[in-house]
């Protein structure tokens, strides 16, 4: 496997970054994941647009113009001959000193990217007989919208899920709503055959995959309502899935120890999956 570290083209086991990279010491830094399809990017513009927006709000310089950018992800994911898998990159405010105020003088930020393939066989198998997910409280920040490296909650959150035995968690903010999953966003579809999702703002991260799928669910005539639904709510919906970049959509066949519908993949959710794949644009 090859990875790209500022500037260069290096064997995997071989990259690494400078320990003073305040990726490493801080966190400080945002990433993003791109979906692979017979080797093309998916959505790919859309989330170049959504690292950019990342980077501004945390005054982050952008890395590289995004033209270099675009072939710089291309040239990963050739040399890693990947057909269908993921391209990972992160940019980080770069190397200095550690302290906390970002550093006075000018810093190059860090960007690596990797990309890996996936077993689509088993994402497929996954999608056929659905997954568990279990609910815990929201421990994150309150600046959700920004795709940051600090993923802390997150990993601890998808652990404790794990160690249940189900795929994901759900994460329940302090009202009690659903935010989203620990790496997935939340859908359900109501008693009225309503799909629901909760809107976006500073509480979820603006997925990808759900901005698409919001705009497939519209071309398929499915209603929709973007609001927040409790777990309660989710787990006397007639279907439940989640979505992200990775396997754009899962069906949810249990909450907690709640059966939901009659305990596999809905058909409005298999619908999406399968229509998803019409819309989800290819570059
Ligand atoms: N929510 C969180 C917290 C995530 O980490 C992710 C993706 O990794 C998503 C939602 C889904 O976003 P996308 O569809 O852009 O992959």
């Amino acid at each position: 496997r090859i990875a790209y570290v500022n500037g260069r083209y290096v064997r995997h086991a071989d990259a690494g970054v400078h320990i003073d990279d305040r990726g490493y010491q801080f966190a400080d830094g945002v990433y993003e994941v791109c979906g692979i399809r017979g080797g093309k990017l998916m959505d790919e513009e859309l989330h170049l647009a959504r690292l950019q927006r990342s980077l501004a709000e945390l005054r982050i310089a952008s890395p590289m113009p995004l033209s270099a950018l675009r072939q710089v992800l291309r040239e990963v994911v050739r040399r890693n001959r990947v057909e269908n898998g993921l391209v990972y990159f992160q940019v980080t405010r770069g190397v200095a000193p550690r302290d906390h105020p970002f550093p006075a003088g000018p810093v190059k930020p860090s960007l690596v990217i990797t990309a890996k393939r996936l077993n689509m066989a088993r994402i497929q198998q996954s999608a056929e007989k659905g997954v568990a997910v279990v609910t815990m409280p929201d421990l994150r920040w309150a600046r959700r919208d920004i795709k940051s490296i600090a993923l802390l909650p997150n990993i601890l959150a998808k652990q404790a899920a794990r160690e249940a035995g189900a795929y994901e968690a759900w994460l329940v903010d302090a009202e009690g709503y659903v935010t989203e999953g620990s790496s997935t966003n939340a859908w359900i579809v109501d008693k009225f055959g309503r799909l629901v999702t909760r809107s976006t703002g500073p509480e979820i991260l603006s997925g990808i995959t759900r901005t698409v799928l919001l705009e497939t669910a519209k071309r398929e005539g499915i209603e929709i309502v973007e609001r927040p639904f409790t777990p309660d709510e989710a787990k006397s919906a007639r279907e439940a899935f989640i979505s992200a970049s990775s396997a754009v959509i899962i069906p949810v066949v249990r909450i907690d120890d709640t059966a939901i519908g009659n305990g596999a993949p809905g058909s409005i959710t298999l619908r999406l999956r399968e229509a998803y794949a019409k819309v989800g644009v290819l570059s």
